[in-house]
């Protein structure tokens, strides 16, 4: 857990969200600003700040984050499909740094490598 982490905080409750699912290891929720109907993130409660500070100890969390995911987009009303993106360091977009899986879906949703 990091102190001043805003996705530590919200996974200590310190910080409003509306909850998709938690287990002792992993914590799902809403997006604040959502880019489609169904927007959420999927993160380990494990602060890691990105997918670049994971090694080989890491492998079975994020193996079942990617297992998950499907189940929960499919919770969330989302049979048709959807997209997972992981944004990592600033120059892949990441803005929080607690390693974060997107679940996007819901619209229409463009082709987003050609
Ligand atoms: P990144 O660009 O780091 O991949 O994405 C960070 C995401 O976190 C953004 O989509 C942003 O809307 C979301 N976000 C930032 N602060 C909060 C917050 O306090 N609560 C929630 N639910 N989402 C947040
Ligand atoms: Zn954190």
């Amino acid at each position: 857990m990091s102190d001043n982490c805003i996705f530590c905080k919200i996974v200590r409750g310190e910080i409003p969200c509306r909850k998709v699912y938690e287990d002792d290891e992993v914590f799902a929720f809403h997006d604040i600003n959502p880019v489609a109907p169904v927007h959420f993130m999927l993160i380990p409660k494990l602060h890691l700040a990105s997918l670049a500070e994971a090694d080989a100890s890491h492998a079975a969390l994020l193996g079942k984050m990617l297992v998950l995911a499907p189940q929960l987009a499919k919770e969330q009303g989302l049979d048709n499909g959807f997209r997972t993106v992981i944004n990592t360091g600033k120059g892949g977009g990441q803005e929080v740094f607690h390693l974060h899986v997107h679940i996007i879906g819901g619209g229409n949703i463009p082709p987003m490598v050609k």
